[in-house]
């Protein structure tokens, strides 16, 4: 239905759905609507990676159809946010545009120059809580200040957070004649590595809906048992939802909801509300300390001795570091643009603590790899598994990663589908496959290991010694 009443911009951020997005709820509810999606990657604190941009292209596309059969057309520019505003309020006469709240440091300044600028003309920004079960703001401890520990933020979390109803998708949708400028998605130029972006659309499906197929079919078959086969990375046990979440395709509500709806008992101190849980963690340390998006929470941290060493770098990005576990990890990781949390742990520790790289090498290669690649989460994951964040795993805690396969990979089958040069090795020669491989049978062309297990551990810990000096 269109009209030539007065229309509201609904902004399109990191809410690329209709059901529950609480910007397009109430901006709908009001009249008019006019849906805009802004690329404006010099706004943000890291321009989006590669794999992510590949996500963002078939998100957006299915955003637009389903728009579309509602009888909207979404408006895409790219550049300057506010200039973009402020040129589309003007040529419709818009009074108030409407957004879902993001939380990274550069998005929360700019929303508030935003504010500020469209009050200034007379014009109003409203914005909405879409991404998030609980607003960062409102949980603090005992002492008015920012938790640092996950369990009991998580327990204040749920004791003020009720999982409410998603918002449906309204009935009457209005939209307004006037024809306005906009790009289309294929000039974002989103899909610039072609080879890579068909790659990983042979793992994915995109679509809007998808999403909610996925958190139903997981509660149906696998919550059960996820809390036991979370840990395998052969098994597919876990719900795969992080890049949905990222670009919210569905919102954290939709599955807090889902999930008190499911009829499993225990849901509310179940494993899986509890990673959600981590999500949360995430954001509200991004919202509360946000110099951690690039320096360590923990000061000392600060002096570590962190080494340069490129073709150690190289090797770890490649999966040619001569340990079958954390090469298969990276290995996925290229070919899919995901990688299982129990081996994004393996790998990510290996190189803080077995290479002495600085973690922020490891997050930025995760950044431009990962499709689910997430600024809170992917910190999170990075200073966790460096012990330099909050509530992280001990830095002395080193993780082997050989016994680390034998435990989680025990027949060797994620290894073997990920590395082809060990396929007719069986466990447990698999997980030292350097012992085996020149016996005849076992002629491979997979490395050796480029660093000694025990010797890196005395090195990293030598060299936590210093920052606590
Ligand atoms: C070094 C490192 C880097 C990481 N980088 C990212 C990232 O950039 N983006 C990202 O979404 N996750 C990141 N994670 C967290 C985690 O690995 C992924 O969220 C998870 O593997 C996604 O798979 P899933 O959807 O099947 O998870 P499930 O096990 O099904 O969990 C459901 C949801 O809970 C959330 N979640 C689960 N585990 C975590 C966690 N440890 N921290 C925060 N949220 C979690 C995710 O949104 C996930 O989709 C990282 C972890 C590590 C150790």
């Amino acid at each position: 239905m269109a009209t030539s009443a007065s229309p509201s911009i609904v902004w399109f951020r990191k809410d690329l759905r209709l059901e529950d997005n609480p910007a397009f709820f109430n901006a709908v509810k009001k009249g008019p609507v006019v849906p805009v999606f802004l690329w404006s990657p010099n706004e943000e604190d890291y321009s989006t990676g590669s794999a992510s941009k590949v996500w963002l292209y078939y998100s957006l596309l299915s955003l637009k159809k389903q728009l579309e059969s509602y009888g909207l057309n979404l408006i895409i520019r790219k550049g300057d946010s506010l200039k973009n505003l402020l040129e589309i309020t003007a040529s419709i006469s818009a009074k108030v545009v409407y957004s879902n709240k993001r939380y990274e440091p550069s998005s929360i300044k700019k929303d508030q120059e935003i504010a500020s600028k469209l009050k200034d003309i007379g014009l109003e920004y409203k914005t909405f809580n879409g991404n998030l079960i609980i607003d960062p703001e409102v949980v603090l401890n005992k002492s008015n200040l920012p938790f640092k520990v996950f369990s009991p933020f998580w327990k204040k979390c749920l004791s003020v957070a009720e999982p409410s109803k998603p918002l449906p998708i309204p009935n009457k949708i209005i939209s307004i004649e006037k024809k306005i400028k906009s790009l289309e998605i294929r000039d974002l130029n989103l899909r610039e590595k072609e080879q890579w972006a068909l790659k990983i659309n042979n793992y994915w499906d995109f679509n809007n809906g998808f999403a909610q197929k996925k958190i139903n079919s997981f509660l149906e078959n696998n919550f059960n048992g996820y809390c036991e086969t979370r840990n395998f990375p052969s098994i597919d046990g876990t719900s795969k939802l992080s890049p949905y979440l990222h670009y919210g395709q569905i919102s954290p509500n939709q599955i807090f909801y889902e999930l008190s709806k499911s009829g499993h008992e225990n849901w509310k101190s179940s494993q899986f509300l509890a990673e959600i849980g981590w999500r949360e963690f995430g954001y509200y340390l991004m919202f509360h300390f946000p110099n951690t998006i690039n320096e360590p929470l923990r000061n000392e941290f600060n002096k570590f001795p962190w080494i340069k060493n490129d073709l150690l770098f190289e090797s770890w990005k490649k999966g040619i570091t001569g340990y079958p576990l954390v090469d298969a990890g990276m290995r996925e990781l290229w070919e899919t643009g995901w990688m299982h949390n129990r081996v994004r742990m393996v790998v990510a520790s290996f190189l803080v603590k077995h290479l002495l790289i600085d973690w922020r090498k490891g997050a930025d290669w995760f950044w431009d790899t990962l499709v689910d690649a997430d600024l809170a989460s992917n910190t999170l994951g990075w200073q966790w598994s460096a012990g330099c964040g909050a509530d992280s795993a001990p830095y002395f805690r080193i993780f082997n990663p050989t016994t680390q396969a034998e435990k989680f990979d025990s027949d060797g089958n994620y290894i073997r589908r990920w590395i082809p040069e060990l396929k007719d090795f069986k466990a447990p020669n698999i997980f030292q496959p350097h012992k085996y491989k020149n016996e005849l049978f076992f002629n491979t062309s997979y490395p050796d290991p480029i660093v000694d297990h025990s010797e890196s551990r005395k090195k990293a810990l030598l060299a936590y010694g210093e920052i606590k000096k």
